[in-house]
């Protein structure tokens, strides 16, 4: 079997959320057996492609190409309804900077001011890719859908957290809406975009690394 896969982010905290699902799934990996593009010096590639499958299929080539093993990859953001899937693949610098959170949400939230409450779906996507080194390459989806809130409310998560509210979290006290920044990791990972994204590609990564 082989041994190892490498998962092109440089966020550790994806590492773990991924080495949970594959074990949920029934593949423990060992110590090593999941590292992160930056653990084995793999170059990041320009992210040009205008979908989400696109662009997580070029991180995971790149990847690949790079470490000569299986690579996986995803690529994902916000899908607002009323802006025709915007800010989309552009979702980590939609108000110019990348990676800006807070500048992102709040010309966000200015620009669906006036829309009402019945109008402010929205979802996070997320497409998981696998490349393998004899060519085989495999995406899967998910989304977490949701409504977004006029105000942000919670902590915990990153990114657009704070103004949506996943259709599927159970509400807080009062039956009030809790956004995905008031979910704990475990509850949101279990409805997430990237939750379902990886638990989709998990049996396929069980079915590489079989061999
Ligand atoms: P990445 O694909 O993880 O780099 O995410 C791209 C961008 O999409 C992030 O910078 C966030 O703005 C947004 N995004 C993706 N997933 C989430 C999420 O789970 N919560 C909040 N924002 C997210």
């Amino acid at each position: 079997m082989t041994a190892r896969i490498v998962l092109a982010t440089h966020n550790t905290k994806k590492v773990g959320e991924l080495r949970a699902i594959l074990a949920a799934a029934g593949l423990v990996l060992p110590d090593g057996g999941l590292v992160t593009s930056g653990e084995v010096g793999a170059p990041e590639p320009v992210e040009d492609g205008v979908t989400f499958a696109e662009n997580a299929l070029i991180k995971a080539r790149a990847v690949c190409a790079a470490t000569g093993l299986p690579a996986v990859a995803d690529d994902s953001g916000l899908a607002v309804d009323v802006l025709g899937g915007a800010p989309g693949i552009f979702s980590a610098r939609w108000a110019g900077k990348h990676g800006d959170d807070l500048a992102n949400l709040e010309l966000l939230l200015g620009q669906l001011g006036d829309v009402r409450p019945e109008h402010r779906q929205a979802g996070f996507v997320c497409a998981a890719a696998l490349v393998t080194p004899d060519g085989r390459e495999e995406v899967r989806t998910g989304e977490m859908r949701g409504v977004l809130e006029t105000a942000p409310r919670g902590t915990n998560g990153f990114g657009y957290d704070p103004i949506l509210a996943p259709d599927e979290a159970a509400p807080g006290a009062g039956g009030r809406l809790r956004t995905a920044a008031e979910l704990d990791p475990e509850e949101k990972n279990a409805i997430s975009h990237r939750g379902k994204a990886f638990r989709a590609l998990a049996p396929v990564i069980l079915e590489v690394l079989r061999g």
